[in-house]
């Protein structure tokens, strides 16, 4: 299924398209999923570049929610975007022992997500896309 064209034309040697916003596979072959890669700019991305204490744009850092030393791990359910004085201010504490709450419980983005969320594709692709 084509969707209307964006105005951008695809070009072959003697032909060329309307390029369409959307294009719907009657048939997929099923490649394996990758998901997102796990850094500290993606981890920023799903944060929305907010520090997930006190809610500052500005110096942020990655917070482990339980601390390496005390058996956290390096992962998307326990790493938070977090500023340098949020992150300086928890220190090598859990969230219970300094009494800081990340506002939203890490998780694993998926790649829908992240097209949705941050490419710019717009609202053709909303019925596309599942969170
Ligand atoms: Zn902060």
């Amino acid at each position: 299924m084509l969707r209307p064209a964006n105005g951008h034309k695809l070009h072959t040697v003697t032909h060329s398209f309307a390029m369409p916003s959307v294009i719907r596979l009657n048939r997929y072959v099923k490649a394996p999923y990758k998901g997102v890669n796990l850094t500290r700019q993606n981890i920023f991305r799903r944060d929305n570049n907010q520090c997930q204490y006190c809610g500052a744009h500005k110096d942020l850092t990655l917070d482990h929610v339980i601390p390496s030393s005390k058996g956290g791990s390096h992962s998307w359910l326990n790493l938070v975007t977090a500023c340098k004085r949020c992150n300086a201010k928890k220190g090598n504490h859990t969230p219970e022992e300094a009494a800081m709450y990340p506002t939203h419980k890490p998780y694993r983005p998926s790649y829908a997500l992240f097209l949705r969320d941050n490419s710019g594709f717009g609202n053709d692709w909303d019925e596309y896309l599942v969170r």
